[in-house]
């Protein structure tokens, strides 16, 4: 099993992705999708008068706001355009895809944060009307009865808390949370950067390979967004995934680029 988080930022190529999936469909790779959409989330929330809002945790994590109104824009374009866009995609390609959220079948659970410690202006202040959390469980028998019958599962935030309310999880925790209860043989994260560069945004500053036992020391080389990455990347490490691939979702050919090593190799 492999498992594939395509990122939302600008200037991923999702038909050259989709052809790529297609192509490793064809060749009986077994697959789970996970896709992201921030960049189109944020320009619909503009658009509806709600302009994104981000905070920045105690701990130096930055997240969405995610009140009631931001989770209801959130579904519009994860689970609406987003998903059925690429499932469409695949679908003009012969792939069965069937796109779901982490709420449907709860395939995506775990606990809402009660509380989020934030520092604005250097004041610490606590949030509690926000709609986030994190995957503990994944629901690993309603996927493989997907993928029993022939389907390609393409998921999507939001997943469900305990209490069966709907709550923002990242997309790139969430996939290394799936790859784990899968045990997949690699995960593999598109993105719009070549993988972890040294000095970002240069791109001729791609760091090509972290051994398991140094990730810690590359937390600090990622700022902001990439630090969410790396973290999904220490937490499928922890619970025994041997390979995570951060590679580029502009190119030709990604994801099989990602697996033969192209992009920055996590493990082994
Ligand atoms: P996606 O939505 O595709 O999952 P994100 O936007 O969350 O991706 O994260 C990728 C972004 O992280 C890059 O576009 C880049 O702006 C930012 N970034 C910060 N530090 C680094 C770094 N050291 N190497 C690569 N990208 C970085």
């Amino acid at each position: 099993m492999i498992v594939l988080k395509i990122g939302g930022s600008e200037g991923i190529n999702y038909d050259l992705i989709a052809d790529d999936i297609a192509a490793l469909i064809k060749a009986g790779q077994p697959l789970i999708v996970v896709h992201g959409g921030s960049s189109l989330t944020n320009k619909v929330a503009e658009q509806l008068g709600h302009p994104p809002q981000f905070v920045t945790s105690v701990s130096g994590f930055t997240s969405r706001r995610t009140d009631r109104r931001t989770l209801e824009i959130f579904e519009m374009v994860y689970c609406g355009q987003m998903n059925k866009g690429l499932v469409e995609k695949l679908q003009m390609r012969g792939v069965n895809a069937v796109g779901l959220s982490g709420i449907d079948g709860r395939i995506w659970e775990g606990p809402r944060k009660d509380a989020i410690k934030i520092i604005q202006n250097g004041r610490r202040l606590v949030l509690r009307d926000d709609y986030t959390g994190k995957v503990e469980k994944v629901n690993t028998d309603l996927l493989q009865t997907l993928l029993n019958a022939g389907a390609l599962p393409v998921l999507t935030p939001p997943a469900i808390s305990y209490e069966g309310e709907a709550i923002n999880v990242d997309g790139d925790r969430a996939a290394a949370a799936t790859a784990a209860a899968f045990q997949a043989e690699a995960l593999v994260i598109l993105s719009n950067v070549p993988g972890l560069l040294e000095k970002f945004p240069d791109e001729s500053s791609l760091i090509r390979h972290i051994p398991a036992a140094k990730i810690d020391q590359f937390m600090s080389v990622a700022e902001d967004r990439m630090k969410k990455k790396v973290m999904g990347a220490q937490e499928a490490l922890a619970q025994g995934i041997g390979r995570i691939v951060f590679a580029d979702g502009r190119v030709a050919g990604p994801v099989s680029r990602a697996l033969a090593g192209e992009g920055t190799v996590i493990g082994q």
